[in-house]
């Protein structure tokens, strides 16, 4: 099981294998790759860090406990109609973001990410909505 906080349930949709450092992007590209090929693994949705922000390189400023990532977070989480603490599996979060995200809400609810202005997440969101799951990263 895999501890994951509201915007990393999006972020994971767009990932290509970019990052804040060769280590955060080593453990993204593992549960990345682990998700694309058990999509029935089991996602705990965690407030605040997570599994990906255990790999936040520690130099400059820690943005994970920053107050706007909690509320992308939650926007996140209430979008996808799902609440701290529960526990679900990945393909059931995919079924999730199919019946209630559409690719422009990349737009509104990640206005400030330094990462969207590469247009994978808003690409990520609409392979999902086609069914084609998580792209695999080479
Ligand atoms: S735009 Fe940024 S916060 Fe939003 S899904 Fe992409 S990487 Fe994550």
């Amino acid at each position: 099981m895999f501890k994951l906080r509201g915007h990393h349930l999006f972020c994971l949709l767009g990932y290509r294998g970019m990052g804040y450092s060769p280590e955060y992007t080593e453990n993204m590209t593992r549960l990345h790759q682990e998700l694309r090929r058990e999509p029935n693994t089991i996602i705990q949705i965690v407030e605040g860090p997570d599994h990906l922000c255990l790999k936040y390189p520690n130099s400059g400023e820690y943005h994970c406990q920053n107050s706007v990532i909690y509320e992308r977070d939650a926007v996140i989480l209430k979008k996808l109609n799902l609440k701290i603490g529960q526990v679900k599996s990945w393909d059931s979060i995919e079924t999730s973001i199919q019946k209630y995200v559409t690719p422009s809400d990349i737009e509104t609810i990640c206005d400030t990410c330094s990462w969207r202005a590469y247009g994978v997440c808003e690409e990520g969101v609409q392979e999902i909505l086609e069914g084609k799951g998580l792209r695999e990263v080479r």
